[in-house]
C-alpha cells in the first residue's frame, strides 16, 4: 500500500488537534488530521461553560496562574502554568480572528467568576462556547490546504525512516512529526465502572497506551475528575453536565434540608467531594429512579444572567419538562474529566523527540485537579505551541 507523505501528522480533531493542525499549516507545513470519527465528533464541541484568560480590571496572568496552582493543590507544573496564563488573552484574540465572538457587555467581554478562582475571568458564548470555538477552528482547517482523514483511528504508531509511521484507518501515513491530540478516557472508565459520564463516546484513551508503550513518560494518569453537577433527573438529562456558570451566576448547592452545605465556588474536587460526604451522611436527596442526588437551586439566577449566559441549559431542561428558574434541579457528581496524562514540555513535546501532546491528553497543566474553564484554553495554547513547533522541527 502506497504511503500517504506529510510533515505533520494531528491525531484527533477536538480544540486541540485543529488549533494544532491550523497552526502547523500557517507555519508552512504539510499537515494531516487523522480523526477517529467525523471532524465534528469530539468533546470540545460538547463544552458549554467558557474558557479563561486573564482581562479583568484587577486581574493578571499571574493571578489566574496562582489560581491554578492552588485549585491542583500544588500538583500542577508551574512551568505550563504560567505558559498556559501568559498566552491567554492572544489564544482569545486568535479565535476572535478565526470568527468566534465571545458574549460581550459594556464594551468588554462578559466574564463569570469559576469555581477555585479569585477573579472573573471566564469568557463565554452564551453556554455553546465550545461549540462556538471549534466550528471556529474548523472553518479555519477547512478553508486551508491540509488534509483531513475521517472515521481513521489511529491504531500503530512508529518511529519511521523520516520521523514517523502511523496507521490511521486504511491509510499508512509517514510525517516528519506527530502531535497526539486525541483526548482522554472518561467514556470508556465510566462504561467499565457502571457510571455515567459527560464525554463523548471517542473518549477512550487508546493512544495514550500507544504512546506509553512507545516509551513516553505520563503523569496524574489515576486523577480522574468528577464534575460536581450530572443532571439527575429527568432520566433524559442525566449524565449532562450542567455547567459551573449556573454556580457562578448564584446558584447553590442545597441538601434534603434546603441548608448550604459547601462553598458552591469551591475547587471541583472538594465541592464533589463535599456533595458525596453530605449524602453519606444521610442528608441526600433520591430521585424518583432511585439515584442519590442533591438539590442545585438555580432560582437564585437572575432571568437576564440565566438568558444571556444560559440559554442552552434553560433549553434543555425546560424541554425536559423542568424551568430551572423555577424549581431547584436534581444533581450528584459524574465522571467528566482526565487531569493527567503524556508528559510534556512548554512546546507541547512528549519525552520522545518529534511526538508532541496537546489537550486532555497531555498531563501536568492542571496537576491532579483542574479548573473549570483551563481545559479549552489549553487546548488553543498548547495545540498552537504544538502545531508550531511540530512544523518546525519537522523542516530541519
Ligand atoms: C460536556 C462537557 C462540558 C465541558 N465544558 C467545558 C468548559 O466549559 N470549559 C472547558 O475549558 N472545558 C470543558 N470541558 C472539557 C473540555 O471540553 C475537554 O477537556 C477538551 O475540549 C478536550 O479537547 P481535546 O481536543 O483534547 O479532546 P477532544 O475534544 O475530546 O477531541 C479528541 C479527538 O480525538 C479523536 N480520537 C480519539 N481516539 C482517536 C484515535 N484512536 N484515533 C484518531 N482520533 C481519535 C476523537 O474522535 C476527537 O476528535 C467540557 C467537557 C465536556 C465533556
Amino acid at each position: 500500500m502506497a504511503e500517504a507523505l506529510f510533515d505533520v501528522l494531528v491525531v484527533g480533531s477536538g480544540a486541540a488537534g485543529l488549533a494544532a493542525a491550523v497552526t502547523a499549516e500557517r507555519a508552512g507545513a504539510r499537515v494531516a488530521v487523522a480523526t477517529k470519527g467525523s471532524l465534528q465528533a469530539n468533546n470540545s464541541s460538547k463544552a458549554q461553560g467558557g474558557i479563561q484568560a486573564a482581562f479583568g480590571p484587577e486581574d493578571s496572568p499571574e493571578q489566574h496562574a496562582a489560581d491554578v496552582m492552588a485549585s491542583s493543590h500544588g500538583t500542577a507544573d508551574p512551568a505550563l502554568v504560567a505558559a498556559l496564563t501568559g498566552d491567554a488573552p492572544e489564544a482569545i484574540h486568535w479565535l476572535e480572528e478565526l470568527g468566534c465572538t465571545f458574549t460581550r457587555e459594556n464594551g468588554g467581554y462578559r466574564l463569570a467568576r469559576c469555581g477555585g478562582a479569585t477573579q472573573k475571568r471566564l469568557l463565554q458564548v452564551g453556554d455553546r462556547t465550545g461549540h462556538a470555538i471549534t466550528k471556529s477552528l474548523r472553518d479555519a482547517w477547512n478553508g486551508g490546504n491540509g488534509t483531513s482523514f475521517e472515521n481513521a483511528p489511529l491504531s500503530e504508531l512508529e518511529p519511521g525512516p523520516n520521523g514517523w509511521r502511523a496507521r490511521v484507518g486504511g491509510e499508512l501515513v509517514e510525517a516528519g512529526t506527530v502531535v497526539l491530540a486525541a483526548g482522554g478516557r472518561c467514556f470508556a472508565v465510566a462504561l467499565e465502572r457502571g457510571e455515567l459520564s459527560t464525554n463523548h463516546p471517542n473518549a477512550t484513551g487508546e493512544v495514550t497506551q500507544l504512546a506509553l508503550a512507545l516509551g513516553a513518560d505520563s503523569r496524574d494518569l489515576d486523577a480522574l475528575q468528577y464534575h460536581p453537577n450530572g443532571g439527575s433527573w429527568p432520566e433524559n438529562m442525566q449524565g449532562y453536565s450542567i455547567p459551573e456558570t449556573t454556580r457562578a451566576y448564584g446558584a447553590v448547592l442545597l441538601n434534603a434540608d434546603g441548608e448550604e452545605f459547601t462553598d458552591s465556588l469551591g475547587a471541583r474536587d472538594v465541592v464533589s467531594q463535599a456533595i458525596v460526604d453530605e449524602v453519606g451522611k444521610g442528608k441526600g436527596v433520591e430521585t424518583p429512579d432511585g439515584r442519590p442526588a442533591v438539590y442545585l437551586d438555580t432560582t437564585r439566577i437572575a432571568p437576564d444572567d440565566a438568558e444571556i449566559s444560559l440559554p442552552y441549559m434553560l433549553r434543555r431542561y425546560r424541554a425536559a419538562g423542568i424551568d430551572p428558574l423555577a424549581e431547584k434541579l436534581l444533581t450528584y457528581p459524574v465522571l467528566h474529566y482526565q487531569n493527567g496524562g503524556l508528559v510534556i514540555d512548554t512546546d507541547s513535546e512528549t519525552t520522545l523527540e518529534g511526538l508532541y501532546a496537546c489537550g486532555e491528553i497531555a498531563g501536568g497543566t492542571h496537576g491532579r485537579n483542574r479548573m473549570m474553564g483551563n481545559s479549552l484554553l489549553e487546548c488553543v495554547v498548547f495545540g498552537r505551541r504544538a502545531g508550531r513547533a511540530a512544523a518546525l522541527k519537522a523542516a530541519a
